[in-house]
Formats: structure tokens, C-alpha cells, sequence
């Protein structure tokens, strides 16, 4: 307590909680005695303040020499109001983007083209420690390099953030660097054909959303494979989760995925004749947000990119013919309306032009769709009734098969991307780069969520245990003690959604029952784990979601559609329908091995019987949720037997202003993707560990004359610090000074009793 009473003293400065700054700076006015209750402080606008110390003491404020460190662990007072301000010092002060913690790289999204990322600059960065270059995409692009030249071990690369906060920009200048750094003459253009799958991927999975005009909908992994001499020789990518519904509806101001609006704006070029393509506007599909065009997008050029892209990744003319066919038929088949008949019971196609242009695209009988679109077979162990079904159900119908049929195609031109970049013999190693969403919060939160929180939840760990590990390992080396660090640990509430009897399983068993509803399935969550699972809790207003307490926040979740949304079926008919298409993509997109596929192509054991869904045409479906927890194991393994290098993306304002900082949006951000809870570990181990040599050079104002006259360096840092810190003992660390800092955590626990 006599301590912390000496650090509040007159002059020194304090953070303190602000609605609008998120923290405020203050200065002590009158030093503070041990048992006070309240501190003196004076605002930066000169007034006073009477702080009351309730339990705790306010953070205390970095001497103004620390501010603008490019790594925050070199802080004194490691905290998040120190954190905070240091970032912004560095955006708004000196147009820094970049900026360590530790071993996570900071990025904040500028919103302004930037001149640091020319080939000047990657050279510049190549063969450069990392530590002796600004902080920079490059530098962990080139510090995964050289590991991987260097302990001939693959490499990741895990960018996380959330929507508009340069996730995809930074993969993309990462993949850059290593195209650039291994250039070889002899591998036949493979470095840009690795490039080339970027603009393709992003025509077929991004889109325009009110957050960010070019939002990736689905996560991805690249690994880029290289050779003996670590040069690209190809390189393979995986997928995760595309956001299905956005092919048949977009919010106000969203729109569909690029490639439609880019179709639909070269509608007039000769070989798109047959596909009878209008106006964005006159679909359903692309005109349902109400905003058909992107400010400074030129789709019709995006086109000529796209095709041109094909062909540099050796996709022929026929290949592009048949996705565009495929693209078009999707369009048209949005276009199909029903009409009710007499008593609401059943349905009709209204409008059967588009149908036909629809079925003449993909080779289908028109008169049998339109029969199966507004129908149902069901299959009774005596009987086969056919049922009829209402507007609304025929509608949902079109949708669903319309979704099935652009996530077949999505994983197809996955599946020719990777044949694509495919190459002889073996590689030796590889480098990922992981592009992945961040975890999300909404005002409704739905399955698509849920399944982004759940892997953030996953990566999360991933990265705790990254770190416990390097600690570890980092304090073995120089035989420091290792006192056990008390790790947050996620474990529990990634049970409570992949465990046995979890809720996952609880989902996809609902999902089983003929009968099975998103209530009765709520109903079960409620009685399995209200009051037994503290990360488990019913929101006190609705019996329809319940809350989950992630390691980044609470997010309530709203049961309705999570059923629909895991099952993902169409009806069967329809399904025989388009198996027997003549057009032979159409055909194969819906063979029946597609059901155990995982999202990038590759057959994977399924573990257990329990989360295939039998459907009614005896074809077993895996369901969505338990595809996207396997390929979430995968893609864990696949980290977890490489070096692992973390960005984190910062978006700094909603308003996608160039150099605009809201510190409120910052700091929310800060705390979901782990930035502060590294902060928080490495406030109780060492985050700052120098050479004797930088100590020297930091701290040789303290030092005496009679020590400064001793010729070692290390020598006379040993002197200090024993003359400085009675306690200190430097018998077995060898090269480096291990510093903890002021404070383990952002609030002072303060005794006023006393
Ligand atoms: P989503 O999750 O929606 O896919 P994201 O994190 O991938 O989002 P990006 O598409 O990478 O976000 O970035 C959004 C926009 O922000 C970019 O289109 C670009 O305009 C701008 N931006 C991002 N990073 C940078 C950067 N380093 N320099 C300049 N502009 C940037
Ligand atoms: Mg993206």
C-alpha cells in the first residue's frame, strides 16, 4: 500500500473512466495518503475534480517519453487506457497504422491509400529483423519467411477483425510480399496465378453490406506452398461457412455477391446473349437491397478483370460459359413467382418466362419443376401423397434451391481454383493466411453468428495457448522461475457448443425429428444448462434466445431458423430434378457424395452417426453445424502444427473516414479480439525484455558515474539494477533484462479503511 501511495503523488497523472473518451487524462493535485478516500485531480481544461476512490485507484498515465512506442508491452503502466492512447498518439499524431503488442501486429484500417506498400518497401522489409523495421504488415509477413527458411517449419498468418477492419486487405498484402520475395523465373507465372485467386474468390464471396462495400462472406485459408529453395510453387485454399442467404436477400443497401451485378452489367456483350440477362434492377435477386451499384465500382470492368483472371488461371471459355450459365439461371429462377389458389392451400407459378429461361439454362423440364415447385412428395411405408403447397411455401422452396445451387457452384470454382494452382511432385513447406470473420455482436444475433462467435472462441485458445506455451518455453531458456500464470481459459464455453450433449448435438439431434422445432430445441437448452452452466443464461424479457458469455462478450442469440439454417435441405424432387440435368455441372453439383464434402471439397470421416440428418430420400446430410465443427477441428490442427503470426484489424470509425479515431469503437475492439487479454498476460509475466545493451541505452540516465565508468555494459546494468531493486537477482538470465510492469491489472486495488 506504501507503494502504490508514492506513485500518487502531485504531478504524476491518472486515466479516468469518460462516457465520450472512453478515458480521460488528469493530474494529481495533492499527493495522496494512505486511507484517503479521495484523490485531487485537475482536467486537461484546467478544471478540478474530486475523484472518489471507491476499491480502486484510477490507472496511472505513461511519462510522455513512452507515448508512441511501437510495441505496447514496452509500456511501464501496461493497461487499456495506456493502450489506447498510445495507439491513438501513433494514428492520429504520426499516421501510424501498425504497432506490436507483443507478438500481435495492431493494424488499423487508414481508409486512405497509403504509399508504404510499393516493391520498394517489401524489399526494403526482406532479409530485416523484426524488430529493427517499423512495424508493418511486411515485417510479419517476413518474419514468417524467414522462420520458415530458417526451422523449415510451416507458418500462419491469423488476421481477425471485424467487418471493414482490413482483414482482407492485410491477407492480400501479406500473399503480395511472399510473391514478391520468392520470385523465381522458372515456376511459369505460379506466383501470379496464387495472386489471381484473390479477385475471384472475392467477385464469388464478397459483396456490398452497409459495414464494408467489399465484405468477405465467408472465411478462407490459404496455404501457399513453396519449395526446397522457398519459392511459391502453388498453393491450396479452404473455405468456411458462406453466408448462403445473401443469394436470395439483401438488407436495405446491401447487395448480392459482385459476380451477379457484373454479369448483369455486361448483359449486352454478345456472348452472354443466351443468357437472357437484364438489368441488375429487374431481378429480384440483385435489386432486393435497393442498391444495385457501388460509388467508384465499375462492374462491367470488374468483368473484364474477372474473365481475364479465369484465363491467367487457365480456365477455359466452356468453363467460364458454364459458371456464367449457372450465375444467370440462379437470376432467373428468383424471378419465378407464385400465385395462391382459391383457399391459400396451394400454389401456381405466375410467371413462367423466367422459369423457362431457367430451365432451358440448366437443361430441366419445365413443366416438372413447375410441378415440384409448388408440390411435395411425401413417402409413407403404405403410401406416396403428394401435398400442395402454399405461396409462401413455394417461395421458401425457389430460395432454398436457389442458395444450393450458388453454394455447389462457390465450392466448384473453389475445387478448379485449387486444380488450378495444383503442382507437381511435393512441396517442402507452407505458409497460411488465414482471413477469417471476427467475432460479431448484433441487436439479432442468428446460427450465422453463433457459428462466427464459435470459431472466434476456437481461434481464441488457439492463441492463449500459443502464447502460455512461448512464455514457457521463453523463461526455461534463461532458467527464470516459472510461476504458473492463471491463463483464461475458453475451454468451458467451447464445450458447452461442441461437447457431448452440447449445443451442437442438442441441435442437430432436434433436427433428426421429423417434428423437431427451434422452441422445442430452445426448451432443451433451457433445461439442460439454466442454472448448471454458468456461461448459460436465459435473457430475462424472451423465452425465444438464450445468452451465451463469450470470452470477448455476452452475445444473446435468437433461436428462430437456427433448425432450417443447420439442416439446409430442399426438397427431394427437386434434388432428383437437377441430378438428371443434361447439362452435366448442374448434374454433378448435386450428385448424392456431395454429402459428406466438407466446404473445400475434400471427403472427410464423419465421427459419428448422430449429426447426419436423415432426409426423406433416404440421402444422409451432414448438417451445417457439425461440417463447420469439423472443418474447424481441421483447420486447428493445421495451426497448431504451425508458427503461428497474429494481426488484429482495427476499424477506427463507422463512417470510413480517412485518420478518424472513435475511441469507444477502439477500445469495444480492443476487447473482443484479445489484444487486451495478451495485455493482461503479459502484465503478470515479463512483456519487456531487453538486451543489456537497449538497457543501457534506455536507463543510463540513472546510472553513476563510478558505475558508468565500469568498461562491460552488462556489468554496469547489473550494478544498477542491484543498487536499484534490492530484490533483483540476475544470476542465470544471460542476454536479456526481464521487466514486468507497474501494474498487473488496468484498476489499482485501493484500501480506504486503512
Ligand atoms: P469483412 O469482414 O467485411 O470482409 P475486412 O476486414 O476484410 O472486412 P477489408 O475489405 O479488408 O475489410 O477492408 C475494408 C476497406 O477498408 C477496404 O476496401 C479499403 O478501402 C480499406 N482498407 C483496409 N485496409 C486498408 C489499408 N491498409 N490501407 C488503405 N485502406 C485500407
Ligand atoms: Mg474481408
Amino acid at each position: 500500500m506504501m507503494a502504490l501511495a508514492e506513485l500518487y503523488t502531485q504531478y504524476n497523472r491518472v486515466w479516468i473512466p469518460d462516457a465520450d473518451e472512453v478515458w480521460r487524462s488528469a493530474e494529481i493535485t495533492k499527493d495522496l495518503k494512505i486511507g484517503d478516500n479521495v484523490l485531487f485531480l485537475r482536467l486537461e481544461d484546467g478544471s478540478d475534480l474530486k475523484y472518489v476512490i471507491e476499491k480502486s485507484l484510477p490507472p496511472l498515465r505513461n511519462p510522455d517519453i513512452l507515448v508512441g512506442e511501437n510495441d505496447l508491452t514496452a509500456l511501464s503502466y501496461l493497461h487499456e487506457p495506456a493502450v489506447l492512447h498510445n495507439l491513438k498518439v501513433r494514428f492520429m499524431e504520426s499516421k501510424l497504422i501498425y504497432t506490436y503488442s507483443g507478438i500481435i501486429l495492431v493494424a488499423i484500417n487508414p481508409y486512405k491509400e497509403l504509399p508504404i506498400y510499393g516493391d520498394a518497401i517489401i524489399h526494403a522489409y526482406s532479409g530485416q529483423n523484426m524488430g529493427d523495421m517499423d512495424p508493418h504488415i511486411f515485417a510479419v509477413a517476413e518474419e514468417a519467411y524467414k522462420q520458415m527458411a530458417r526451422n523449415n517449419k510451416n507458418q500462419s498468418i491469423i488476421v481477425s477483425g471485424e467487418s471493414g477492419a482490413g482483414k482482407t486487405v492485410s491477407a492480400r498484402y501479406a500473399m503480395r510480399y511472399f510473391a514478391t520475395v520468392s520470385k523465381s523465373s522458372s515456376k511459369a507465372n505460379m506466383e501470379e496465378r496464387v495472386l489471381a485467386s484473390n479477385p475471384i474468390t472475392e467477385a464469388i464471396g464478397n459483396a456490398k453490406t452497409t459495414r464494408n462495400d467489399n465484405s468477405s462472406r465467408f472465411g478462407k485459408y490459404t496455404e501457399i506452398s513453396f519449395d526446397r529453395r522457398y519459392q511459391i510453387i502453388g498453393a491450396n485454399l479452404r473455405t468456411y461457412l458462406l453466408e448462403k442467404s445473401r443469394v436470395v436477400f439483401q438488407s436495405e443497401n446491401e447487395r448480392n455477391y459482385h459476380i451477379f451485378y457484373q454479369l448483369c452489367a455486361s448483359a449486352l456483350q454478345p456472348e452472354f446473349k443466351d443468357l437472357r440477362l437484364m438489368n441488375a434492377e429487374d431481378f429480384n435477386y440483385t435489386n432486393m437491397g435497393g442498391c444495385t451499384v457501388i460509388e467508384g465500382v465499375d462492374d462491367r470492368r470488374d468483368m473484364i478483370d474477372t474473365q481475364k483472371t479465369f484465363n491467367l488461371l487457365g480456365f477455359n471459355v466452356d468453363f467460364q460459359m458454364d459458371v456464367f450459365k449457372v450465375l444467370a439461371a440462379i437470376l432467373h429462377l428468383g424471378n419465378v413467382e407464385f400465385k395462391r389458389i382459391s383457399d391459400d392451400k396451394s400454389s401456381v407459378v405466375r410467371n413462367d418466362r423466367h422459369l423457362q429461361i431457367f430451365c432451358e439454362l440448366l437443361h430441366l423440364d419445365a413443366q416438372k419443376v413447375a410441378q415440384w415447385l409448388c408440390n411435395r412428395k411425401i413417402v409413407t411405408t403404405s403410401d406416396t401423397v403428394i401435398k400442395p403447397m402454399t405461396k409462401l411455401q413455394s417461395e421458401n422452396g425457389r430460395d432454398a434451391l436457389a442458395k444450393k445451387i450458388y453454394s455447389h457452384l462457390f465450392d466448384y470454382v473453389i475445387e478448379k481454383i485449387n486444380k488450378a494452382l495444383q503442382f507437381p511432385g511435393k512441396q517442402h513447406t507452407f505458409i497460411g493466411v488465414l482471413d477469417i470473420y471476427g467475432f460479431e455482436t448484433f441487436d439479432i444475433n442468428s446460427f450465422e453468428q453463433f457459428c462466427i462467435n464459435y470459431a472466434n472462441e476456437k481461434l481464441q485458445q488457439q492463441f492463449n495457448l500459443h502464447v502460455f506455451k512461448l512464455e514457457q518455453e521463453e523463461y526455461m531458456k534463461e532458467d527464470i522461475p516459472w510461476t504458473l500464470i492463471d491463463f483464461y481459459d475458453n475451454q468451458p464455453v467451447i464445450d458447452l457448443i461442441e461437447a457431448k450433449m452440447g449445443i451442437l448435438e442438442l441441435l442437430d439431434e432436434e433436427c433428426l425429428l421429423p417434428q423437431g422445432t427451434d422452441e422445442n430445441w430452445l426448451q432443451k437448452l433451457y433445461n439442460n444448462y439454466i442454472n448448471k452452466n454458468p456461461l448459460f443464461e436465459k435473457p430475462r424479457m424472451s423465452n425465444r434466445s438464450f445468452i451465451i458469455q463469450h470470452f470477448a462478450d455476452k452475445v444473446e442469440y435468437k433461436s428462430d431458423g437456427f433448425l432450417e439454417k443447420n439442416r439446409d435441405t430442399v426438397y427431394d424432387v427437386l434434388i432428383d430434378l437437377l441430378k438428371t440435368s443434361k447439362f452435366k455441372l448442374c448434374a454433378q453439383f448435386f450428385q448424392d457424395n456431395t454429402a459428406t464434402k466438407t466446404p473445400y471439397g475434400a471427403a472427410i470421416k464423419v465421427k459419428s452417426a448422430r449429426p447426419v440428418v436423415k432426409a426423406a430420400n433416404k440421402e444422409l446430410r451432414i448438417t451445417v453445424g457439425s461440417k463447420f465443427r469439423n472443418s474447424l477441428c481441421l483447420l486447428m490442427e493445421t495451426l497448431n502444427a504451425t508458427t503461428p503470426h497474429y494481426v488484429r484489424c482495427i476499424k477506427p470509425n463507422d463512417d470510413k473516414l480517412p485518420f478518424e479515431f472513435d475511441p469507444i469503437r477502439v477500445v469495444q475492439q480492443l476487447r473482443a479480439c484479445g489484444v487486451l487479454e495478451t495485455i493482461r498476460i503479459s502484465a503478470q509475466s515479463y512483456p519487456s525484455r531487453w538486451t543489456y545493451i537497449e538497457f543501457y541505452g534506455r536507463y543510463s540516465i540513472l546510472m553513476t558515474q563510478q558505475e558508468l565508468a565500469l568498461s562491460d555494459k552488462k556489468q554496469i546494468c547489473k550494478v544498477v539494477l542491484q543498487r536499484l531493486i534490492q530484490t533483483f537477482s540476475l544470476a542465470n538470465s544471460l542476454i536479456q533484462v526481464f521487466f514486468r510492469p507497474h501494474t498487473d491489472n488496468s484498476i489499482l486495488h485501493w484500501d480506504t479503511e486503512e
